[in-house]
């Protein structure tokens, strides 16, 4: 089976050229002017659009245990709202409550992703409990192909680590090669303004942007900043949102830290006035909260100029049903913002489209930086022969708007709703065969395929 991509304008992170793209089965094996067609090879015209290498999102959460219930997505229902929006391999964040065996808990997702994801996936494996027993787990977690951490630093007494869990889970990363990523806020910060909020009868959801104000994220990287310097560990902001937090990554870079951060979409492109609005406002509720909207300008020159890394989603869907969970208590609204389809068309517009980013950025920051961080290049993120042929052939020229009436995310609500998008995907492929076109799902649920990585942050 072959697959050849005509006459499209090839963009990655460095080079933009006009070639064609020749795939055996799963690979990219030829690029080249004018190539011919052998026989029974399914040819795509990309003649006016861009081929990019498939998009990579970071950080999802589709199982997701959560305040005592579930994310809505399925490993299939996430994955078709991932390719149609570009988006060909995602890294999902495995979540075990405190108690659970974290082998099993790797099993467990393992599990629910293997033979239900249309797109290729692997994990960042949550240290939610350290001890021996744990330690023994993750070695062998590393071994079986998953080379990235995640710690929370808050989230007190759910997935929330002490300092020495901490301390020895960078202390174990850094001698097995492995990158931390870290959720940053004071956890006890959260709890005393969440507590003394709620007292004084602040119970909506506009209260949450004060009970995690941006000096309690700020202080979260600071203190991630510290223990990555003692410990040497290479460690990986997630949902960076704000200056206050930025520039403590920046000093803990300056003084030789090994830091990279990702951004959120959502925080390019709303601000805290849409958690404000009633309880409506509980849809738009996730941590770090939507802050002022005089960091959109932040973030953005961070991705434009490399101080942020990748722009990723931390896609959890929780409908309005399970929000109302938080009516009368905003600390029990389920977290989250989903955008696991929207991200890279909102990228392409309000990035490519309007001048803040340039192309090679924009490929760089949604899919090759991630690939690279987390031991997945050149198979991802990259178009050459011997990558996986993971292709995007997307047309500048579409015209549409976001609704959660069109979605493939199993939501009743979408918080783009009515936003514009100057850009679409025609045509994605999963490893040689077409997964979408023109936003429909044409591909096949189950093919999604565990990727298998090696530590690299020695
Ligand atoms: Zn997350």
């Amino acid at each position: 089976m072959s697959l050849l991509i005509k006459n499209g304008e090839i963009v990655t992170a460095d080079a933009r050229y006009v070639a064609d793209i020749f795939c055996e089965d799963e690979t990219i094996t030829r690029i080249d002017r004018d190539i011919a067609a052998p026989p029974d090879c399914e040819v795509i015209d990309a003649s006016g659009k861009y081929v990019f290498p498939g998009f990579i999102d970071p950080h999802v959460h589709i199982y997701l245990p959560f305040m005592g219930t579930y994310a809505k997505d399925t490993h299939e229902t996430a994955s078709k709202a991932a390719l149609v929006g570009g988006t060909t391999t995602f890294i999902e964040m495995i979540c075990p409550a405190r108690g659970d065996k974290p082998l099993e808990a790797f099993e467990l997702w393992l599990g629910k992703a293997q033979g239900a994801s249309a797109c290729d996936f692997t994990f960042h494996m949550g240290v939610t409990r350290y001890d021996d027993e744990a330690q023994g787990d993750f070695e062998e977690i590393v071994r079986r192909g998953v080379a990235s951490f995640k710690v929370f630093l808050a989230y007190k007494g759910a997935f929330g680590v002490t300092d020495e869990e901490l301390y020895k889970t960078l202390t174990l990363a850094k001698r097995l090669g492995v990158i931390t990523t870290a959720h940053c806020e004071n956890a006890d910060l959260v709890l005393e303004l969440q507590r003394k909020l709620l007292a004084e009868g602040k119970t909506g959801p506009a209260w949450h942007y004060w009970s995690r104000p941006p000096a309690v994220e700020a202080e979260g990287v600071h203190h991630l900043m510290t223990f990555a310097e003692m410990t040497g560990a290479h460690v990986y902001i997630v949902h960076l949102s704000c200056a206050e937090a930025l520039q403590e990554a920046m000093h803990g870079s300056a003084r030789g830290v090994k830091v990279w951060v990702e951004t959120l979409i959502q925080y390019l492109l709303l601000d805290r006035t849409s958690a404000e609005a009633d309880f409506e406002g509980a849809k738009n509720v996730m941590s770090p909260p939507l802050r002022d909207a005089s960091n959109h300008d932040v973030l953005w020159n961070a991705l434009a100029k490399g101080f942020a890394s990748t722009l990723a989603t931390d896609h959890a869907p929780f409908d309005f049903a399970q929000k109302q969970m938080g009516r009368g208590d905003f600390t029990r609204i389920p977290n989250g913002i989903p955008s696991l389809e929207d991200r890279v068309n909102l990228y392409f517009t309000h990035g490519v489209k309007s001048g803040r980013i340039d192309l090679h950025r924009f490929v760089e920051t949604a899919s090759t930086n991630a690939a690279k961080l987390f031991g997945l290049f050149p198979r991802k993120g990259a178009i050459q022969p011997g990558s996986d042929a993971d292709l995007v052939v997307y047309d500048p020229n579409y015209r549409g708007v976001i609704s959660a009436k069109t979605q493939l995310m199993n939501l009743d609500y979408n918080s783009f709703e009515g936003m514009e998008i100057a850009g679409r995907p025609s045509v994605v492929t999963v490893r040689g065969k077409v997964a979408a076109r023109d936003g429909k799902f044409v591909g096949e649920v189950g093919r999604g395929r565990f990727l298998q990585r090696e530590p690299t942050h020695f």
